[in-house]
């Protein structure tokens, strides 16, 4: 992975490399990207398949188009922010793409943002695909932290990098154009076994009239932020194939406290099917000559 600018994100005081381009999608994240681009200076020409939606940034200084095909023509960098995929290929299908610089911003799968690389790059564009990292409160504003995964034509994100970063940090994840989509939706597969982990807990705690969720929560959110620190020792692990080196909290000593955790959850009366998925992975690679090993070794059993 190429770190590029997500470190030190800085809106640009005078864009050079390419001052204007145009965007194609005006909803919640790409009104939001507009309006960061005409706040860094940049002549950005918009359209979107409501027009309404374009008012308030044509009052900002955004020059509408009336069509897909016009919005394309007037720049050479065209980045498409739309609900998905099916959008991206229905709003770009009568344009002419021929030495264009396409960025697909549009949230899809690995397989979408390929086939959609090579769908542009057989009409003459270099193409880049983006996962945002964000959402639409934090572009715009450094301080935030938000940024976007962009793989694809290296070229084109080298031409365009200062353009890119005005809005949001950014990532360049390599030449495969799928690259960005795959590690955008691993990332908030995490946030949501996080999100899981988060639920059960507070419906332990909910039962309990002494027990406020609004005090829990600051306990809950330093412990979880806390224990993230396991999770570059099972890169580390799964890089090296060695699970077992540093563990101080192996599975076997896990899997034995489980019921500890099935049976608070009875006597709360939650239900413990958030819970019990994680359990049984742990228990069939602790039974499976993993005993001694931390997490790493789930990888490998849902692979
Ligand atoms: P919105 O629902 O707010 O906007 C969707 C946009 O897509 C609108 O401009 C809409 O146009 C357009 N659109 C929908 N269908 C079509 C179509 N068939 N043809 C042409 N245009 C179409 O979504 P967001 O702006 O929030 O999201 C845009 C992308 O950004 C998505 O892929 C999303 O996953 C991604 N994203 C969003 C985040 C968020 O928090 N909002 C966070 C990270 C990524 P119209 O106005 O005409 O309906």
């Amino acid at each position: 992975m190429t770190d590029t600018a997500s470190d030190a994100v800085s809106l640009p005081t005078s864009p050079s490399t390419s001052p204007s381009l145009t965007l194609l999608g005006l909803g919640a994240m790409g009104a939001a990207f507009a309006r960061a681009w005409l706040a860094a200076g940049y002549s950005l020409t918009v359209w979107n398949r409501t027009p309404g939606r374009a008012e308030a940034l044509i009052a900002a200084g955004a020059r509408p188009a009336a069509s897909a095909a016009e919005a394309v023509a007037a720049s050479p960098l065209v980045v498409t922010c739309l609900l998905d995929d099916a959008s991206v290929g229905g709003a770009l299908a009568d344009t002419d793409l021929v030495g264009k610089d396409l960025v697909d911003l549009t949230t899809g799968t690995l397989s979408q943002a390929r086939a959609r690389a090579a769908w542009a790059e057989a009409r003459g564009a270099r193409f880049l695909s983006g996962g945002i990292m964000a959402v639409p409160p934090m572009i715009g504003v450094p301080e935030a932290g938000g940024y976007v995964l962009y793989s694809g034509s290296q070229d084109l994100f080298e031409t365009h990098r200062t353009t890119l970063a005005a809005p949001a940090g950014t990532r360049f994840v390599g030449g495969n154009p799928g690259h960005a989509a795959l590690q955008d939706v691993a990332l908030l597969s995490g946030m949501y076994g996080m999100i899981a982990g988060a639920a059960h807990a507070f419906a332990l705690v909910r039962g309990e009239k002494d027990i406020s969720p609004a005090e829990f929560a600051p306990l809950l959110a330093g412990w979880v932020g806390a224990m993230s620190a396991v999770i570059p020792q099972i890169g580390q692990q799964l890089e090296s194939g060695d699970y077992e080196s540093g563990v101080t909290s192996s599975l076997a000593m896990q899997v034995a406290g489980a019921q500890t955790f099935l049976a608070t959850a009875q006597d709360q009366n939650v239900s413990p099917e958030l819970l019990t998925p994680v359990f049984d992975l742990m228990r069939r690679r602790a039974e499976t000559g993993g005993g001694r090993e931390g997490f790493a070794g789930m990888v490998d059993l849902l692979t």
